[in-house]
């Protein structure tokens, strides 16, 4: 059923839509705390459902034949944003065994034993051993004692120190995050993201390799010196892991205008990218920028909700 729908609502040609799907983790099995990030056993379902339903391609090839007026009906490019070492030992294999590829964008700065400032935040509460955890002082009393006593109780205090923390001038958000995890009085994990080897492992098997800057910064926050830099300097790094050029880029956090600018798209064009991605939430079309293609992934876990989902989407692209 969803075949023929996609058909209609996703044509070849000029008309064509692609759906760009956006993935972070695939874990191995359920997290208490995130019930809702997707498994490795639900991605297995959900790559069988996009096989039998859509002509799944490399995001490269998708947006050159969707520029070209050349793209399949049915397209679908499934991507992973920042390189997260699961995405090599959970959803790799994956992909493999469904004969699929994806494209990896990794923010290169945390390779090798790195770790993202939000995953030091989850890290910090998941392993916190005490009750409750007093951040008035590690927050300038922007936060004030939350309690960790269930999952739902740490759950929360993950949201309200993510929610206090995010949009902060990075100096200020990486004191008050290290001051967090010191006041959680934890061992922090230095696994979380790929190594080098890891990610020439993926780029070895067949899979897109793609920028996503050094650090994960707000790129609209950034000098523009500083965030060509963070653009550059990300791809750079990749390419040596490779050995082979870096063409695609997705802006960190992805929101237009609030995460990124107009100024760093021309960047990424001045770069000479072929295509980067954005996190608006549509199918894109030949009439957008390819430079700020959208992105969305359905989040039902059922085949009929999710392919319905995904029919709403292109209906209403
Ligand atoms: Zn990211």
């Amino acid at each position: 059923m969803f075949r023929a729908l996609f058909s209609v609502l996703s044509p070849s040609g000029a008309r064509a839509r692609l759906s760009i799907f956006i993935f972070h983790r695939v874990l191995a099995e359920r997290d208490p705390l995130f019930p809702g990030e997707v498994t490795r056993a639900e991605f297995d379902a959900i790559c069988g459902w996009l096989r039998g339903w859509c002509n799944v391609l490399p995001l490269g090839v998708a947006a050159k034949a969707l520029k070209d007026g050349t793209l399949p009906s049915r397209a679908v490019a499934i991507t992973f944003d920042d390189g997260y070492a699961d995405n090599h030992d959970q959803a790799a294999p994956v992909l493999a065994r469904h004969g699929l590829t994806a494209t990896f964008f990794i923010a290169s700065g945390f390779l090798d034993g790195g770790r993202m400032w939000n995953d030091t935040v989850i890290e910090s509460v998941r392993r916190c051993g005490k009750a409750s955890l007093d951040l008035r002082q590690a927050t300038a009393a922007a936060l004030d004692v939350l309690a960790l006593g269930t999952n739902e109780g740490r759950r929360q205090a993950i949201d309200r120190i993510l929610a206090a923390t995010k949009y902060r001038p990075p100096a200020e958000r990486a004191r008050w995050v290290d001051a967090i995890a010191e006041a959680a009085e934890v061992t922090l994990p230095n696994d979380l993201m790929m190594t080098s080897a890891q990610v020439r492992s993926l780029h070895r098997s067949g899979m897109e390799i793609g920028a996503h800057t050094v650090s994960h910064p707000i790129l609209r926050d950034l000098p523009i010196p500083a965030a060509e830099k963070e653009i550059r300097d990300g791809r750079q790094a990749l390419q040596e892991i490779i050995a082979a050029p870096v063409r695609l880029f997705a802006y960190p956090n992805g929101k237009p205008s609030v995460d990124y600018s107009s100024q760093s798209v021309d960047l990424v064009r001045e770069l000479g990218f072929d295509a980067a991605v954005s996190t608006e939430r549509r199918a894109a079309n030949a009439t957008d920028d390819f430079l700020q293609l959208p992105r969305y992934t359905p989040w039902e876990r059922t085949e009929m909700r999710f392919g319905l989902r995904m029919a709403h989407t292109l209906a209403t692209t």
